[in-house]
């Protein structure tokens, strides 16, 4: 079977999504809100289960061009810079580390031209009898299949499931950011209420976040890079410099939120059900089972 996807959100998600459409043999349009796909966000490391859906997309060594190897979780230390646990060289358990906008990339690179339309947010979905319609910002269009890849405030789940929880202040908070500062090692720092964490990225940079407990969401501090330092500043080296190296813009704040999961992602309309129900009812070639 093909046909034609709207995917919503044209983030590492979304892309992923049409990127695997497009494997299959379907046609798609993502509609992204933001005027442009700029370069935006800091780090992030990919498990070896991630590294071989990237490797269903096509596009594995392309990401392994772009990742580091990254033994952060096998480095733990304590603030003093103590070794609660060392990597050994040659470890298995290095992970891929990524500056998020070099993954995106290339993800972009490898979605069809002319599939990603910015500038087009989302604002209504609308079961229609064949197919399924969207409003955005701009205009309408109507698709066979609708994938919501629009983040964690989903407009469209809660298009979908208006009474289902929004998303969940964990009580935690966390300042990211990138820096120009060459191979440095993973590490995780465990310290008291908090935790940072650094990967090396390519291109000679490093992307650092700092996790600790918040009591309400929507702190904000006038100069979100000082009370970084504030807190840390004591902490071994490479961390105050790293920070200190961060351009004051490069600072990222986030408050840390959890979705709880929907009895279902899906939603059919009336004529994919009754596909469905067509399918199910054919009869079956028999199974012979071998023993
Ligand atoms: C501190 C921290 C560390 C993390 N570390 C890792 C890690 O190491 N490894 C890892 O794999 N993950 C990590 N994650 C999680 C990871 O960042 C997210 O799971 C991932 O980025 C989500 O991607 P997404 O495409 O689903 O959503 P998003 O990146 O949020 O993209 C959603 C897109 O949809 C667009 N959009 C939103 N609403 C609309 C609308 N109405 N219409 C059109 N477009 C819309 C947005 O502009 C955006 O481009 C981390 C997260 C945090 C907070």
């Amino acid at each position: 079977m093909s046909g034609h996807a709207i995917v919503v959100g044209g983030g590492i998600g979304g892309l992923a999504a049409a990127l695997a459409l497009h494997r299959v043999g379907w046609q798609a349009t993502v509609l992204e809100r933001a005027a442009e796909l700029r370069e935006i966000g800091a780090g992030m490391s990919q498990a070896p289960n991630a590294m071989r859906a990237l490797a269903e997309l096509g596009v594995a060594e392309q990401a392994r061009a772009v990742g580091v190897p990254t033994h952060a979780s096998g480095n733990l230390r304590t603030p003093d810079g103590r070794y609660l646990q060392q990597a050994r060289p040659g470890d298995s358990t290095a992970l891929l580390a990524f500056h998020r906008a070099d993954l995106h990339r290339v993800l972009l690179d490898a979605v069809p031209t002319g599939w990603i339309r910015t500038d087009a947010e989302v604002t209504a979905i609308r079961q229609n009898a064949g197919s399924v319609g969207i409003g955005f910002v701009g205009g309408e269009l109507s698709a066979d299949l609708v994938i919501a890849a629009d983040g964690i405030r989903s407009t469209i789940r809660r298009l979908l499931w208006p009474d289902a929880p929004p998303p969940r202040f964990l009580g935690r908070t966390a300042w990211l950011g990138i820096a120009q500062v060459p191979d440095l090692p993973g590490s995780i720092t465990l310290g008291p209420g908090g935790y940072f964490l650094i990967h090396p990225v390519a291109r000679g940079r490093a992307y650092w976040a700092y996790v600790t407990t918040a009591d309400a969401p929507g702190i904000r501090y006038d100069q979100e890079k000082a009370e970084v330092v504030r807190r840390i500043g004591s902490w071994h080296d490479p961390i105050p410099s790293l920070v200190e190296a961060t351009g004051e813009q490069e600072v990222i704040r986030i408050d840390i939120c959890d979705l709880d999961p929907l009895p279902t992602y899906v939603r059919e309309g009336g004529a994919a059900r009754r596909r469905r129900a067509r399918d199910e009812s054919r009869p079956r070639p028999r199974r012979r089972a071998i023993l």
